[in-house]
């Protein structure tokens, strides 16, 4: 962190080199990267396909508005346009989450008329001052009031009281398909369900905000495919770039035709565009989503095996796995890090979120199992060796 920077907090380990799952410091230690920054680099760290893509397209042209077609941001949009679930063939791109999710929340109201938005306890859906008013925590809220009106929060996972906040009125629902920042919060069978028959019904947009669900992590593209829901407007950001700054918005044709007025001047530029359709297509074709979705397994297997009793529960899907923890997260991060060069973030006071480039392989799960089992449950780790 740079002296002048007055907003990010400081971790002691000065980074200087990412290959894969490790990164490096100047004098050599590495550690186990099992939070990717929050789930930015699904490839592992500066991956060759998306290096040699942006190291091209940097020199070749580094940026024109999105006025002018250019070949990288047509085989982004392209590769985007494939990835998404059937039925969202529009796409436009930004440059981060909030961003998208800011976009998300204005072609719903244009496409459908209405403005009362409806979100979830627990959200998190990003920082400028409209994907703020749909985030639930009001430490984030409070000291930029007033935020954008007319949104409604209903409580996460409960089917009923979605149903009943869904009326004429309504512009969108937005919903994490599994909640991030707010705990790993999968929702139960069948709310997913609802809130596309709720929204149906009324006319109302469905926004699920796959940035940190998407880009292959849950073991599909996206974690609404896990569940067959399509939603109208799918968000993305955080894993599209493989590192680079962008995000996008995928969306239905009626949204597309109704939406009003909404660009950035960095839309798509060449370089990012170059940077998403050469991380697409290497998830695609190399099918790393089946790879997530198997060391999720494995990795969730054997921590339940180790820590068990030790911790209250093991949840989430594929790579996107919360430990809810009899103990504070942040100083078992704390103590991963220091004690055992394993990099994982708190998601809340006691969840320990794991969320590992998706490359990861077993003997690495294996490091990270071995690091809890002698953090939290050192009595096992004795029995062990
Ligand atoms: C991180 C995140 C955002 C915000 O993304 P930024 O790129 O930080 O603006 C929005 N929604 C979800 C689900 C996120 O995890």
């Amino acid at each position: 962190m740079s002296d002048h920077d007055f907003v990010s907090g400081s971790k002691p380990i000065g980074l200087e080199r990412g290959e894969g799952v490790s990164l490096y410091t100047a004098d050599g230690t590495d550690y186990l990267d099992a939070g990717a920054s929050f789930a930015c680099t699904p490839l592992g760290h500066s991956h060759p396909a998306v290096v040699d893509a942006v190291t091209e397209q940097v020199g070749n042209l580094t940026f024109v508005d999105s006025s002018f077609p250019v070949q990288s941001r047509e085989d982004a949009y392209a590769s985007l346009v494939a990835a998404t679930p059937d039925g969202l063939d529009q796409a436009w791109f930004c440059n981060s989450g909030t961003e998208s999710n800011e976009a998300a929340l204005k072609f719903a109201r244009s496409a459908t008329g209405n403005s009362k938005i409806i979100a979830a306890t627990r959200s998190f859906h990003g920082r400028t001052m409209g994907s703020l008013a749909a985030t639930w925590k009001d430490k984030y809220k409070e000291p930029f009031e007033p935020l954008a009106g007319d949104v409604e929060f209903v409580p996460y996972g409960d089917s009923e009281e979605l149903a009943a906040a869904v009326d004429d009125e309504t512009a969108a629902v937005i919903l994490e398909p599994i909640q991030g920042e707010g705990g790993i919060n999968v929702p139960p069978q069948g709310y997913l369900e609802t809130a596309r028959e709720v929204t149906d019904e009324a006319d109302a947009a469905l926004i699920f905000d796959e940035v940190q669900t998407g880009m292959g992590r849950t073991g599909s593209m996206w974690a609404c495919e896990n569940v067959g829901v399509t939603p109208d407007i799918l968000t993305t950001a955080k894993g599209l770039g493989n590192g680079l700054p962008v995000g996008a918005v995928a969306v239905a044709d009626w949204i597309a035709d109704g939406a009003a007025s909404h660009n950035a001047t960095f839309s798509g530029g060449p370089v990012v565009a170059a940077a998403v359709h050469a991380t697409i297509s290497t998830l695609v074709e190399e099918e790393w989503p089946t790879h997530a979705a198997e060391m999720g397994d494995y990795l969730t297997s054997e921590l339940e095996d180790a820590l068990g009793d030790e911790v209250r529960e093991i949840r989430g899907e594929g790579l996107l796995i919360g430990l809810e923890l009899k103990r504070g997260a942040n100083r078992v991060a704390r103590d991963l890090a220091i004690n055992h060069q394993i990099l994982a973030l708190p998601a809340g006071r006691t969840v320990l979120r794991l969320l590992p480039p998706l490359v990861i392989d077993e003997s690495e799960a294996d490091q990270i199992v071995a690091a809890l089992t002698e953090i939290i449950a050192p009595d096992a780790a004795e029995a062990e060796s």
